[in-house]
C-alpha cells in the first residue's frame, strides 16, 4: 500500500505496529506492519481479518514455505541444499528474506515491523525447518529506509565460522555473516542463479568461457564441468575468488579454470586491446539501480559493460547477459542489449530467456517481483 494510497490514519500507530488497512467504507482489507518512514508505509501480510500476526501466523507461514518447496522442487535435495526458504512477498511474507545453506539460516529482515518480530521469526524458523544456527545478514539499504540496527551474526542455536552446502553436486564454503575476516564483504551465496548455470553447463562444451563478475565462479565452474575448453573467472573480491578456487579444486576443474582479481571493465577493455575472443562471455553484474531514479544512470551502464562484453565474444558466439535491478524490466533490458549491439555493429539474436527460479517466486499482483533477467543470445 503506496503512502499516496493512504487517506487518514486513525489512532497512533508506532512504527512496526500491527495495523489493518481498510477501503473508504470501512471494508477490511489487510493487515500488515506499520513503517511510517517507508515509501510503502503498510505490506500486507494477511488478508484474513480473522488472522492477527501473531507466532502461530508465522508459524503458518514458514511451513508452508519449507513444504512446498520440498515436495515441488525437492529442495534440500541430495545435490543441492543451498537455496531461498523464504523470498518475501513470494511466499506471503514481505520483509523477510531466508537462505537455506545446509542446516544453517540466513536470514534478513527488510521492514522494522519484521524486525521487532525477530523472535517469533527464528523460533518459528527452527521449528520449520531443524536448522541448527541461525545468522542474520544486514541490508544497509532497508535498515536506512526502515530506520533499524542490525549486527551482522548468530542470532540462534550453535555458532559457526562457515556456510557450507551443495548447489548441483558443487561444494562452496564461505565465511558466514559476522565471521572473522568477513567484515564488510558479501557473505553467503547468489542461489537465484541456480538454474541458469545449469543451462550455461549444457553449452559450454568445447567453448572458451569468460565469466565476468563471477563472485565464487558459479557460472564458470558450471561451464568447466559442462568441458569447457577453457574458463576465465573475474571478479574484483579476492575473498569470493578464494571460495571459487576452493570450489573448483573439489570439483576437479580447477586446471580449466583461471581466476583474475581486478575490475571487470579493465579486463575487458584489456582483453580487447589484446584482440582476446571468447565462444561463450558470462556478464553478471551486481545491481547497477535500486531504485527507479537511478534507471538512466543503470541503462548507461548496461549499455557500456555489455558492448564491451560483446566485442569479446568470436563470431557466432553467446552471450548471457544478466540484470538482477528490478527497476529495469525485461523488454528495457533487451533494449538496452540491441543498442549496445549496435554501439559495436554486431547483431544480436535472443536464444532464450531466463530469470530466478521457483524458488524465488513472484505474486501475480507484483510482476516487478521478478529482479533478475538473463538473456542468452548469439552475437554475429
Ligand atoms: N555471477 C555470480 C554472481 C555475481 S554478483 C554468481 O554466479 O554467483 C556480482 C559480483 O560482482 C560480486 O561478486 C562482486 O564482487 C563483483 N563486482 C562488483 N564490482 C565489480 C567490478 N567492478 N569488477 C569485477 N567484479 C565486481
Amino acid at each position: 500500500m503506496f503512502a499516496q494510497a493512504i487517506a487518514r490514519i486513525d489512532g497512533d500507530p508506532h512504527e512496526g505496529d500491527e495495523v489493518r488497512v481498510l477501503d473508504p467504507r470501512g471494508n477490511f482489507l489487510g493487515r500488515g506492519f506499520y513503517s511510517p518512514k517507508s515509501a510503502i508505509p503498510v505490506r500486507i501480510l494477511s488478508r484474513d481479518a480473522s488472522d492477527a500476526l501473531t507466532g502461530e501466523f508465522f508459524a503458518h507461514r514458514l511451513r508452508d514455505a519449507a513444504t512446498w518447496r520440498r515436495s515441488l522442487l525437492g529442495l534440500p535435495g541430495a545435490d543441492t541444499d543451498g537455496f531461498r526458504l523464504v523470498h518475501a512477498e513470494g511466499d506471503g511474507l514481505p520483509g523477510l528474506i531466508v537462505d537455506q545453506y545446509a542446516d544453517v539460516l540466513a536470514v534478513q529482515f527488510l521492514t522494522i515491523g519484521m524486525k521487532r518480530r525477530a523472535p517469533e521469526i527464528l523460533e518459528a524458523l527452527v521449528a520449520a525447518t531443524g536448522a541448527a544456527s541461525i545468522v542474520e545478514v544486514a541490508s544497509a539499504r532497508h535498515q536506512k529506509l526502515e530506520g533499524f540496527e542490525v549486527r551482522e551474526g548468530l542470532v540462534a542455536g550453535r555458532p559457526i565460522e562457515r556456510l557450507t552446502f551443495r548447489e548441483r553436486n558443487f561444494e562452496f564454503d564461505l565465511p558466514a555473516p559476522g565471521a572473522t575476516g568477513a567484515a564488510g564483504q558479501k557473505t553467503g551465496y547468489y542461489f537465484d542463479q541456480r538454474e541458469t548455470r545449469a543451462v550455461s553447463e549444457q553449452l559450454a562444451a568445447g567453448r572458451t568461457v569468460l565469466d565476468l563478475y563471477s563472485y565464487a565462479g558459479g557460472f564458470g565452474l558450471a561451464c568447466a564441468r559442462g568441458g569447457a575448453k577453457h574458463v576465465i573467472s573475474v571478479d574484483s573480491s579476492a575473498l569470493a575468488i578464494d571460495c571459487g578456487v576452493q570450489a573448483a579444486n573439489r570439483a576437479g576443474v580447477s586446471e580449466r579454470v583461471e581466476w583474475i582479481r581486478g575490475d571487470a571493465r579493465r579486463v575487458m577493455n584489456q582483453f580487447d586491446v589484446d584482440e582476446r575472443r571468447f565462444d561463450f562471455v558470462v556478464l553478471d553484474p551486481p545491481k547497477l539501480a535500486s531504485t527507479a531514479r537511478d534507471l538512466e544512470e543503470a541503462r548507461g551502464q548496461y549499455r557500456k559493460i555489455n558492448a564491451a562484453a560483446m566485442r569479446l565474444v568470436a563470431p557466432g558466439g553467446l552471450l548471457l547477459s544478466c540484470s538482477c535491478s528490478q527497476a529495469v524490466t525485461g523488454g528495457d533490458f533487451v533494449r538496452t542489449l540491441s543498442i549496445s549491439a549496435r554501439d559495436v555493429r554486431r547483431d544480436l539474436t535472443v536464444l532464450r530467456w531466463l530469470g530466478q527460479p521457483p524458488d524465488h517466486p513472484v505474486p501475480s499482483a507484483f510482476p516487478e517481483g521478478r529482479y533478475l533477467k538473463c538473456v542468452l543470445a548469439r552475437v554475429h
